[in-house]
């Protein structure tokens, strides 16, 4: 691909960047998007393409999808191809992974470009901008919108380093249904919407889930926390931490040592075939080098009041990376629309 001059890039392709390019691209701005790159590193820190709601399960909570039978619809609306990658749908409400090609499609649907890349380096000191990718040349823009998201955090132990990929994820949907982890006890550690979550998920495949999480209470909302509570295959150890990831070379995790975050707590050893790790995300925000405005941690300062405009005048920020409050689908999705109408009307006032 020769280097093109772009009337608006869009770098991500979770809800905020697929809502973003669907507004642009009606808007008749022929956005790109930079949807990711499919490779082994982005599967390890989940950047793969289609963010973080492709490594969940069901979404309850997205306006608009119901529990029903929602299979026939993806049949028609997405090409074969990608459809026959998908797990068949079970007539729930819908999943992760379907509602982010469905709005994939959308966006192509009206005239969106994609490149299965990422975006390495940026250049925002001057217009238009410049933007590089890992193959090919460089791409100018007009005008960006910033749609990276966040991906999930690990505890940094150099034993769960050691058992990544061998017993130790930070996806459970993905690495959950493993013939390595069936009918056999899995930790998970966090207390959040996300680790009860992945807690429920893992309890359809483990014999016993053991949920550590630091504090004496969930954090996760009172309706998945009472899931948790209520479900006799979760065992939940309040009070406690991971210290230490078991196992070894041959076989991988078998086992992890907690310690107690309570005074005068006891050290305890379990055994457990996995450990999942769902202790909140970081934005992916590493690859902009300073050239915006960025909260203390890391997240994309929005410069006005209920606007995505940064603190670079033509780029603008939508999703998780700029969002450490809500942080959910439907919010990401509705601040990516409001990225591609603020980026419209920039364009228009700077004659394009
Ligand atoms: P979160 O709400 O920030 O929770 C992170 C959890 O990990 C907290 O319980 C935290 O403990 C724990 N933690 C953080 N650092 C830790 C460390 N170093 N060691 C041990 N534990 C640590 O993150 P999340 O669960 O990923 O949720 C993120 C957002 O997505 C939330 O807004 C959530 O509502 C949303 N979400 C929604 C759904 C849904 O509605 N279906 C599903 C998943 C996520 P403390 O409690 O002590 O801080």
């Amino acid at each position: 691909m020769s280097s093109s001059l772009e009337h608006l890039v869009i770098i991500g392709s979770g809800p905020a960047g697929w809502s973003a390019a669907t507004y642009a691209a009606r808007a008749q701005l022929k956005p790109l998007v930079f949807e990711g790159a499919i490779t082994e590193e982005n599967r390890m820190a989940g950047t793969l393409p289609l963010g973080q709601l492709a490594l969940t399960s069901e979404v309850e909570n997205y306006a608009g999808f119901p529990a029903g039978n929602l299979g026939g619809f993806l049949d028609s609306a997405l090409p074969t191809e990608r459809r026959s990658m998908m797990a068949p749908h079970e007539g729930h409400g819908v999943t992760g992974p379907e509602l982010m090609e469905l709005m994939r499609q959308q966006a192509v649907n009206f005239g969106t470009r994609i490149i299965t890349d990422d975006i390495v380096r940026v250049d925002f000191s001057k217009r238009p901008f410049v933007l590089e990718p890992v193959d090919g040349p460089p791409v100018h823009a007009k005008c960006v919108i910033v749609a990276t998201g966040a991906s999930a955090n690990w505890l940094g132990l150099p034993s769960e380093e050691r058992f990544k990929n061998r017993g130790v994820s930070a996806c459970a949907v993905c690495d959950g249904a493993l013939p390595r982890f069936r009918n056999k006890p899995i930790v998970v550690v966090g207390g959040g919407d996300s680790a009860v979550e992945e807690a429920t998920y893992l309890s359809k495949f483990a014999s016993t889930v053991h949920l550590v999480h630091r504090r004496d209470a969930l954090r996760a909302s009172k309706i998945m926390a009472t899931r948790a509570l209520e479900n006799p295959k979760i065992k939940i150890h309040f009070n406690s931490a991971l210290a230490e990831v078991l196992g070894d070379d041959t076989g991988g995790v078998t086992g992890v040592r907690l310690g107690s975050t309570a005074a005068g707590g006891q050290e305890t050893t379990i055994e457990a075939a996995g450990v999942f790790l769902a202790i909140g995300h970081t934005p992916n925000t590493g690859f902009l080098n300073g050239q915006l405005e960025l909260t203390p941690k890391k997240y994309i300062v929005w410069k006005q009041h209920f606007r995505t405009a940064t603190s670079v005048e033509g780029v603008f920020a939508a999703g998780d990376v700029a969002d450490d409050y809500y942080r959910q689908a439907i919010s990401a999705a509705g601040t990516g629309c409001m990225s591609a109408l603020d980026a419209e009307r920039w364009l228009a006032e700077h004659g394009e």
